[in-house]
């Protein structure tokens, strides 16, 4: 038996299960419009997350023929996964904000060796040790890496464009660019009366954004063709929280966990989340430290010790778009001629 929730006014979600993860599953939705059912997101590139997607359409009387569009919240393999499959049985179209397709685009054409490259490179540059970037070097040198996820991912027909409505006959669907935990995160808000009228403006897929229970991962937006790009993920992500708390959804159906209400209530929990990760990170800085030590010494869901080393590196990707909010409010900078560059707090 599929998971379905139906949550009134056409709107519905099917639980698409993300294999060996302890997020469990994908919040997959299902919008009703006049030229045939849309579907919010995709779910992970797996048989058992296909065949959960299928029946839990079944369940709601549909095939997967019937889907007219597809919308994807973010290029990450839990939402985009299914795409190209989805695409390929039913002639749908695929939308995507234009800075994750370019994500995609550029996943897809990515040698091993040059993303390697570019890891070893970044972890040094970090101060990360050598027994942490060895494997790394090996791997290279072997040419024995498994292929890089992402490779099958279909690339986007069409572009969401923020601001206007989505040409979805019949609906009011708007797209909110709510980059941070990915450079072409998108928000998408149902600006039609709440079905049970619960006060508030309308409803919101929030994606990963805004997650009743989760944090999501704010790393660096990565591109292996140029190093020197200094985004602020963080300050965007912060930036994208407040617009949703200013919209105040009388509801959020999110891409993990379950519905909830009060979305202001939860922004202000994760903005102040942040505002203390921040202060503990000042903090830290009070003697000169490299990316690589501020990881070691940040607060994460196990002990240093009990990271694997795949985790490490996000964790300093973590640590280093803390850091650079901290250098862009002018409260770090990186001590000059020091290699590898160490911070320290100002
Ligand atoms: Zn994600
Ligand atoms: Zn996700």
């Amino acid at each position: 038996m599929a998971q379905v929730t139906e949550h009134g006014g056409g709107v519905w979600s099917i639980e698409v299960p993300i294999p060996d993860n302890p997020l469990g599953h994908t919040l997959v939705h299902v919008i009703e419009t006049d030229s045939g059912p849309v579907l919010i997101d995709t779910g992970w590139d797996d048989p058992t997350s296909w065949d959960a997607l299928t029946a839990g359409l079944a369940e709601l009387s549909l095939g997967i023929t019937d889907i007219h569009g597809v919308l994807i919240t973010h290029h990450h393999p839990d939402h985009h996964g299914l795409s190209g499959q989805v695409r390929e049985e039913s002639g749908a179209w695929l939308a995507m904000h234009a800075a994750d397709t370019e994500v995609v685009k550029r996943t897809r054409g990515a040698e091993p060796a040059v993303w390697l490259e570019y890891l070893t490179r970044k972890l040094a540059a970090a101060g990360a040790p050598d027994e942490h970037i060895e494997p790394l070097r090996r791997a290279r040198a072997s040419g024995g890496m498994r292929t890089l996820p992402g490779l099958r991912a279909a690339v986007p027909d069409r572009e969401i464009v923020p601001g206007d409505l989505l040409p979805l006959p019949g609906r009011r669907l708007r797209a909110i660019w709510t980059p941070g935990h990915t450079p072409g995160h998108v928000c998408l808000h149902l600006d039609e009366e709440h079905p049970a009228n619960r006060p508030g403006n309308g409803r919101l897929f929030s994606g990963d954004h805004l997650l009743p229970g989760i944090t999501p991962h704010i790393g660096l937006y990565e591109d292996p063709d140029d190093a020197t790009v200094t985004d602020d993920p963080l300050g965007d992500y912060l930036a994208s929280l407040e617009r949703i708390g200013r919209l105040a959804p009388a509801e959020v159906l999110p891409a993990h966990q379950h519905a909830f209400t009060d979305a202001a209530g939860r922004v202000r929990e994760l903005l102040t989340h942040h505002e203390d990760r921040l202060r503990d990170l000042r903090a830290l800085l009070a003697q000169p430290l490299t990316t690589w030590q501020i990881a070691e010494r940040m607060e994460w869901n196990r002990p240093w010790e009990q990271i694997p080393h795949g985790s490490r590196n996000i964790a300093v990707s973590e640590a280093e778009a803390h850091l650079r909010r901290l250098v862009k409010l002018g409260q770090a900078e990186a001590l000059t001629g020091s290699d590898p560059v160490t911070y320290v707090a100002v």
